[in-house]
Order: C-alpha cells, then structure tokens, then sequence
C-alpha cells in the first residue's frame, strides 16, 4: 500500500508524456502577455537558418533554439530523443515545411496539435514557388533560402506569428523586423549585382544536390546538380557522365562541394572531366542545406550568403 502513492503519480506523468494531458495546452494560438511572466519564452527552430532569423527578431524575453546545426542535412535528419524534449517543452515551433524536414513531418504534425508550429515556408507567393519533377512525383522545392527576397517572407511568417501570440512585444519586433529586411534587401541587391559580373558563359552553378533553384530563379544563374531536390534521391554513373560532358562542353571552371552533402561524388566529376582533358576545379564549400559555426560569421544567414556569393564569385570570375 505504501508504494500505491508512487505510483499514481508516475502513472499520470507517464501519461502526460504521452500526450493525455493536453488540457493546459488546449490553447494555445491565444496571445500570451509575454512580460507578466519572467520565464523566457521558449522557441526552437528545426534549421540554424530559421533559428537566426527569429533571434534576430524576439528581444531577451525569449530563448532561441535549434535542433540541426553545421553540417547537418535537414532532408536526412531525424529527430533524437533529445530533440523530442526540447520540441515538447518548446512554446512555439518553426519549420521549413514544403517537406525539407521529410523525416520529422509525423513528428511536427503531432505536436501541431498540442502548441504553436508554423511553417515559415507558409506566405510564399505560389507564383515564386517551384514545382520539380522528381521520380514522376511532383515536389516542391523548399530551399527557398537561396533567394533573399522569398527568405523575407518566411522573417516575415514567423515575426507575423510572433506578433499574434506576444501582442505586448509587437512593437520592440516591428522595429527590429524593419532594421534586419533593410539589411536582406541591400544583401538581395548586392548578390544581384554580383551574380552579373561573373562572365555569362560561366554562369553555371554546379552542386552536389538540386539546392539552388530559387538562386537560378532569382539571379539568373543555370544551376546544375548531381543529386535531386532531395538528397534521398539516388544517383547513378549516367548522373555523373552526364554532368562531366556537361562541364567538358562547357568548359566550367569549377564547381562546388555542399558542407552538408558528402564531397566524393564531386571529386570523381573532376577526375571524369581530367580524362575529358578539361581541368576543373572544386571552387570552394558551400552552405546549402546547413550554415556555419554557430557564434561565426557564416553562422549567420547574412554571413552565409556573404560566404556563398564570394566563394561563387572567386571561382568563376
Ligand atoms: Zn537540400
């Protein structure tokens, strides 16, 4: 009898682990008065990008976190039982969405029920939004981080959510919506500018993995990858030969290796077009699908693109 008082308790913690005591949570879309409480709100982002984008947006009332960090491949990523934790005891959730985070779909959609989840990827105009063929399946390509005007629209998304669940903060994150777009938009004007100096018939960005659409849609740059929008997508030795005939014709200078995909399959495209009897280098790393060191310049998404643009410039100029 003495133990039954034990385990009544760990029963219903049990319980609520699993989701049964939702009552305190029924809620929660309504605004919360951020100030009345001295606990920090607690907001995780699946992505590193995500996540800065909110910091630059929420004041030291809230605490931002994220789950994939530098070298990490959102497409292939699995939520741990630590980041299960941590998006329990979250207040507010963003993600990508339009499937970028494919193997956490189950996982988000669950806690949707119970909290705030939004997908920043929501507000984009379906006239920008690319739709690819991949495997005879129509998809749509979520890296939409490679145009900083689509990029806007998600700082946008998530500052608009922001705003309806801390209404008392409105104003602190108006103005710093404002300060961070004014600096998108001079990065947005600087890439344009940059992207057309490169001689036109170098213009070619090739990758490990289809990540850079809304680059080639937005600056006007072909893109060209190994792999599909995906990097669950397979490729072959007709890939390969492909592209390496592809780079020989077009005599390419370089190419790119991604810090979040393995750089092999690049390597052997610059072996293939050696025996083409066309030399081409690997330009540099770039940040496709996961950004730098948190704390570093390229842990930023401004200093990611910085980094990108510079690399790409460098080489192919
Ligand atoms: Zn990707």
């Amino acid at each position: 009898m003495r133990r039954r008082g034990f385990f009544i308790p760990l029963f219903i913690a049990v319980l609520c682990l699993f989701g049964a005591c939702t009552e305190e949570k029924k809620n929660t879309n309504e605004a919360v008065d951020a100030s009345k409480s001295d606990k920090k709100v607690n907001i995780i982002a699946t992505t590193a990008m995500i996540g800065d984008a909110v910091e630059n947006i929420v004041g030291d009332w809230a605490e931002v976190k994220f789950l994939m960090g530098p070298g990490v491949d959102p497409h292939l990523y699995k939520a741990t039982q630590g980041d299960l934790k941590k998006l329990q005891n979250a207040d507010v959730i963003f993600y990508n969405g339009m499937y970028l985070e494919g193997k956490m779909e189950d996982v988000l959609e669950r806690l949707a029920k119970k909290k705030p989840v939004q997908a920043i990827t929501d507000n984009v105009p379906a006239n920008k939004k690319l739709s690819l063929d991949e495997d005879g399946k129509a998809v749509t390509d979520p890296h939409i981080w490679f145009d900083v005007e689509l990029w806007k629209s998600g700082v946008k998304t998530i500052t608009n959510k922001l705003m309806d669940l801390y209404p008392d903060k409105r104003k602190e994150m108006s103005a710093k919506y404002d300060k961070y777009t004014a600096q998108l938009d001079e990065l947005h004007k600087k890439v344009t500018k940059e992207i057309a100096s490169i001689p036109e018939d170098q213009r070619v960005l090739i990758t490990s993995h289809d990540a850079f659409g809304y680059f080639q849609q937005a600056y006007g740059m072909e893109v060209k990858a190994l792999q599909g929008l995906s990097t669950v997508t397979e490729f072959g030795l007709k890939d390969i030969t492909d592209l390496v005939n592809f780079i020989s014709e077009k005599k390419i200078k370089s190419i790119f290796i991604e810090s979040s995909v393995a750089s092999k399959p690049m390597e052997a495209i610059v072996q293939g077009c050696k025996k083409k009897n066309h030399e081409v280098k690997i330009g540099g790393v770039l940040y496709s699908d996961a950004m730098g060191e948190y704390g570093t310049k390229e842990g930023t998404y401004l200093g990611m693109v910085e980094h990108n643009l510079r690399t790409i410039v460098n080489a192919l100029k």
